[in-house]
């Protein structure tokens, strides 16, 4: 099972988030068969809003979506809380087919498949309007964009490192590490921070090497007064059901959907974010219409 933890560095002035997201990439590449250049760019997206995620309570929600002009088009990701320290996230690309070479760094050309556009952040809470705020594409490498999400939108300078590493037989390790500063927070600690995540080995091979959430959130705070609050655990979910599938179907119209009972023995609706798909006979449809008087 994926963790994540939660800590504070330097008195209480950084707020940290950490995690291992290996087997939630893992789920998302696999239900949406994404090729490796996509697997990284959703996968860091995922993790990010899995990290994100940790801050959530009750019905709130959080939506992380990029849209950009590369081969992938657009990638969403959301996150929520499933209960007392449990996070469930899911994602998705338009293209998930996209890929490219590695770059010249030997990495993969997230930036590349991405291309510029923007990122658009959603908060949906439990009362009240939901909040969204939009910023263009850093970088595209989704990290980066993040940071100038946090920096710009809700004025929390941040560290983002986020990290997939994938081989042909799939995704060996993803995860990563969000530090954000809060008032108080003074100049020096946050250089140090930033001179630790630029010393530190990639997120992917820390973990690779056996480090947790634990061991990543060391390597950032270093000797920075580190003090870990909570462990979540965070799995691939989705809350589709065949009900919102209907309801959805029911969008189309009451004529669109007698032609469609017609003219299909079987219509088949796939859930965009998890892959799911929900096969409707005939007759499943015509109650459909039918419902729409
Ligand atoms: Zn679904």
């Amino acid at each position: 099972m994926d963790r994540i933890v939660t800590a504070s560095a330097a008195r209480g002035t950084v707020s940290l988030v950490a995690g291992v997201t290996t087997e939630l990439v893992r789920e998302a590449r696999e239900r949406h068969d994404l090729a490796p250049t996509a697997s990284a760019a959703v996968g860091r997206l995922l993790t990010a809003a899995a990290l994100l995620g940790a801050s959530l309570t009750g019905r709130e929600r959080l939506t992380l979506q990029v849209v950009g002009d590369g081969p992938i088009g657009a990638a969403t990701a959301d996150s929520w809380s499933t209960g007392e320290r449990a996070i469930g996230a899911r994602a998705y690309a338009r293209n998930g087919r996209a890929d490219l070479p590695l770059n010249a760094r030997g990495k993969f050309d997230v930036a590349g498949v991405v291309g510029n556009g923007k990122l658009q952040v959603t908060k949906t809470y439990e009362v009240g309007q939901p909040y969204s705020g939009i910023v263009p594409l850093a970088s595209g490498e989704i990290g980066d964009d993040v940071a100038a999400y946090l920096a710009n939108s809700e004025q929390i300078p941040s560290i983002v490192a986020l990290g997939v590493l994938a081989d042909p037989d799939g995704i060996r390790a993803a995860g990563g590490v969000i530090a954000q500063l809060l008032p108080g927070a003074d100049e020096a600690v946050i250089a140090a921070l930033e001179r630790n995540v630029e010393a530190m080995r990639p997120v992917t091979a820390q973990i690779v090497e056996g480090a947790g959430a634990e061991g990543l959130l060391r390597a950032v705070a270093g000797d920075a007064d580190l003090k870990l609050f909570d462990t979540f655990e965070v799995a691939f979910d989705c809350r589709c059901t065949r009900a919102k599938v209907e309801t959805a179907l029911m969008g189309l119209g009451k004529d669109e959907l007698a032609k469609i009972a017609r003219e299909q023995p079987h219509t088949e609706a796939t859930c965009d974010f998890c892959g799911e798909s929900y096969i409707l006979s005939s007759d499943d449809v015509r109650g459909l219409a039918e419902r729409l008087g």
